[in-house]
């Protein structure tokens, strides 16, 4: 029904390989948001508009229309890329990026987006809900180019990476064409030196804009810079004949350490998406990473959390997440961390591996017991303790065990046979 602009669009069989969703820790911006921070660094982008209704949509493309005499694209925001080779999950809809030849063809192709989940690479297998679409005038694209603004720990520099060959994934330019992708580092006190640039406007084949792109490159690490970014993507930066020189979609991210202050940017972040223990985890500081299983771990250091996923595994049984509370946890990130394991429905039996360093047993327990007072436990627990104050953690539950649904287990193996057996037979039950 609707003229897609990328020319490679995946079937609607097609499903990402990479199944589990990596909440990404850092300040995601939606390109609308994105965009006006460029404007605000005098980078040159097209002319576009919000809409959160069809009929909006509509009232916006007359407008491109009537500003421009073009046509509009409609550009569904969501946070994460790789939307043009996207899908809708509920209705016949491929791509996020749709090109409309008049104001009522916008309108119903925003009828489509809007509401509806986009599935890309980026998006999980759910994909990531519509709730609107940018619409921009209608650009008469001669050629594509890459940029992107990170930072390169290895250099401990900023970094530009750029390739002439833009418009498609960088991954796959990487794989196909790796001789085409260039890399700049700069200097974090002096910026690009006149060299660079004379460099990255070669690479780049825009000799004939040459300092109109001096000028948006030069800006745009500005932009990265004093917003604390650690990337600004401009995947396609693009030619065109009338306007020359513009930014046609943008991603930013900005380091959430930095959201002290960055406080403005911080707060324009949409968390729509993100579930409430996500959300839960964020405000806590907790690394968690939903995985698909049902036993809900709960372990502190990377480590000892990655060799619990494997003994269960090994038990034949499968952890519902990652969830490292780190060394330095303090009660209310334990309890909160309690909390949001036995909120997850996914989660049949809470398995806590804790081994004190820093982190005191005994602190640890007050704190599961303190959970419990505020929100009694719902599904067994198998505690396994061992280090620093491990004694005095026991006996302060020693005869409660009952009476709070826990399950102390001293040894590794033990304890994680334990855990699987327990979320076997609440699977079977449930059946
Ligand atoms: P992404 O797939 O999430 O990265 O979304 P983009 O905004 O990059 O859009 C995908 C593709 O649509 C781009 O690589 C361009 O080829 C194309 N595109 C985006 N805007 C325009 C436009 O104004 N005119 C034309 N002709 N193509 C566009
Ligand atoms: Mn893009």
């Amino acid at each position: 029904m609707f003229r897609s602009i990328t020319k490679n669009i995946f079937k609607k069989s097609f499903r990402p390989s990479r199944l589990i969703y990596t909440p990404f820790r850092g300040i995601k911006l939606h390109e609308y948001q994105a965009v006006q921070l460029l404007k605000k660094y005098d980078v040159p982008v097209p002319h576009g508009q919000l809409a959160t209704t069809p009929k909006e949509a509509l009232t916006v493309a007359q407008s491109i229309y009537e500003m421009t005499g073009t046509g509009a694209v409609v550009k569904a925001q969501i946070l994460g890329g790789g939307r043009g080779k996207g899908h809708f999950k509920e209705n016949e809809l491929q791509s996020g990026v749709h090109v409309a030849k008049n104001p009522k063809d916008a309108k119903t192709i925003a009828k489509h987006m809007l509401g509806f989940s986009l599935v890309t690479k980026q998006s999980g297998h759910k994909g990531l809900k519509v709730n609107s679409v940018y619409l921009v005038e209608l650009l008469d694209i001669q050629k594509e180019l890459y940029l992107a603004f990170a930072l390169d720990r290895e250099a401990s520099a900023p970094v530009l990476v750029y390739s002439p060959a833009g418009g498609m994934e960088i991954e796959d330019i990487a794989i196909d064409t790796p001789e085409l992708i260039f890399k700049e580092h700069i200097n974090e006190n002096s910026g690009f030196t006149d060299e660079q640039i004379e460099r990255i406007v070669k690479n780049l084949s825009l000799e004939d804009h040459h300092d109109e792109t001096a000028k948006a490159i030069q800006n745009l690490y500005t932009c990265f810079h004093n917003t604390d970014s650690d990337m600004v993507e401009i995947n396609p930066m693009v030619v065109c004949s009338k306007k020359g020189v513009l930014c046609a979609d943008c991603k930013i991210t900005i380091d959430d350490n930095a959201a002290y202050r960055q406080k403005e940017l911080a707060e324009q972040e949409d968390k729509s998406d993100e579930t409430p223990n996500e959300v839960a985890a964020k405000k806590y500081d907790l690394n968690y990473v939903p995985i698909g299983g049902n036993i809900g771990c709960l372990v502190n250091g990377a480590g000892l959390a990655m060799a619990t996923m494997d003994i269960l595994d090994l038990h034949k049984g499968k952890a519902a997440n990652f969830l490292d509370v780190g060394g330095g946890a303090h009660g209310e990130q334990m309890i909160a961390a309690v909390n949001l394991l036995c909120n997850d429905e996914t989660v049949d039996v809470i398995y806590i591996n804790i081994f004190g360093g820093i982190l005191r047993c005994d602190l640890l327990v007050q704190s599961i017991m303190e959970a419990n007072r505020e929100n009694p436990f719902s599904k067994p627990i198998v505690l396994r303790l061992n280090g620093n104050k491990s004694e005095e953690a026991k006996a302060l539950i020693s005869g409660k065990e009952r009476e709070l649904g826990i399950h102390f287990e001293a040894d590794f193996d033990g304890s994680a046979r334990l855990a699987v057996q327990l979320a076997a037979e609440k699977a079977a039950q449930k059946e």
